[in-house]
């Protein structure tokens, strides 16, 4: 039965919310987007690394092939929302430790991955990754919904319940709205369905730095007395560095967490000592108990929740995109 003109509902304009709207609207769907923009959304707090190999989990076989078939993915799905190259591209990940300890650390932690690392003039390199800029990538796939049709509501959605053949999206405030489907991708901070997945808050904090405008990004991994840092210098100018991660619900940046983050990334580049301070992200990361991306129909098959993108939403979002695909066939 072809699915062209049906009603979707979707729940949150995340970077997963965005590329489920996509996907829908791609096969002729009629879509609504609702999203209430709190402060502890991830995808405005996220870095942007596309990082299936530096960011392997040594043991979790599963969410590493996961990881590594995003990135094979991520180019065909940015050109199909007319995304900007300059918000895919590759760089080579540099590993840097900062004491012998640190060094043999981060050789076992590779030798486990399955990860070869070459040292080279310009130190410890992985294999490529890739780095995009969340905040604009979601403002043109935002953009491209827009042109193609989608609609927006700002909201806060309480509760989301389905029938034989509808869903209905209940509102604070408001009057719901209802479709023949619903998608939800409330990220970590909202249950909205009775079946909801497990998903647990896992806050991550960055600091960021205004550096100047250089030609070519770049991308280190610290490990400094064993603690595990990412600084990213963007061609903008702008500098990275994160990220923390707790297992809590509170979206606050605590200030000895920000000091070390800081102190870490300038003990290993002194050249950022003097470069002003523009802000500090934090946001929660929507995990899984597994860590992997996960999924669930509801009990009469009107809505799909999407969930568990840890720390690789944005890595993941054309595997979110497919998965709505297979939902929606
Ligand atoms: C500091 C940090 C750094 C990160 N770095 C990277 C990285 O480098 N690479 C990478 O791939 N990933 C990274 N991540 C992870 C990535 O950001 C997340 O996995 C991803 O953004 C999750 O997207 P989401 O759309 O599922 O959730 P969210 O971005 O949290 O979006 C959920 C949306 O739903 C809305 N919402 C929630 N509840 C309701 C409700 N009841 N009613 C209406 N709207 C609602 C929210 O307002 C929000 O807009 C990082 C995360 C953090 C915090």
């Amino acid at each position: 039965m072809s699915e062209i003109g049906k009603r979707i509902v979707v729940v949150g304009a995340g970077i997963t919310g965005l590329s489920a709207a996509a996907a829908a609207r791609d096969l002729g769907m009629s879509v609504t987007v609702i999203d209430d923009a709190r402060p502890s959304r991830a995808t405005y707090a996220a870095a942007g690394m596309l990082a299936p190999y530096s960011e392997a989990i040594v043991g979790d076989g599963e969410l590493g092939a996961q990881m590594v078939e995003a990135l094979s993915l991520w180019d065909s799905w940015r050109r199909g929302l007319q995304v900007p190259d300059e918000l895919f591209e590759f760089v080579p990940t540099k590993f840097v430790p900062a004491t012998f300890g640190d060094r043999q650390e981060i050789a076992r932690w590779a030798r486990d991955a399955g990860l070869e690392l070459v040292e080279s003039a310009q130190g410890l390199q992985g294999p490529l990754e890739a780095l995009t800029e969340p905040r604009e990538l979601v403002r043109h796939v935002r953009e491209q919904l827009l042109d193609l049709g989608v609609v927006f509501v700002d909201g806060v959605v309480s509760r989301v319940t389905e029938t034989d053949d509808s869903v209905v999206v209940a509102r604070d405030g408001a009057e719901s709205i209802s479709g023949d489907l619903g998608l939800i991708a409330t990220g970590a901070s909202s249950v909205v369905a009775d079946d909801s997945l497990l998903i647990r808050p896992v806050r991550g904090s960055l600091v960021v730095l205004d550096g100047p405008a250089r030609n070519e990004p770049q991308v280190a991994r610290v490990l400094r007395h064993g603690r595990p840092l990412y600084v990213i210098w963007r061609r903008s100018g702008e500098i990275v560095i994160g990220a923390t991660s707790v297992e809590t619900s509170l979206n606050v940046a605590e200030a000895g967490e920000v000091q070390v983050m800081l102190s870490d990334a300038i003990e290993t580049f002194p050249e950022l000592r003097q470069l002003p301070f523009r802000e500090v992200r934090t946001g929660l990361r929507p995990t899984a108990t597994s860590n992997t991306l996960n999924s669930r129909v509801s009990a009469h098959g009107r809505y799909l929740q999407l969930a568990g993108h840890y720390r690789h939403g944005i890595l993941m979002a054309p595997l979110s995109s497919r998965r709505v695909r297979e939902f929606l066939a």
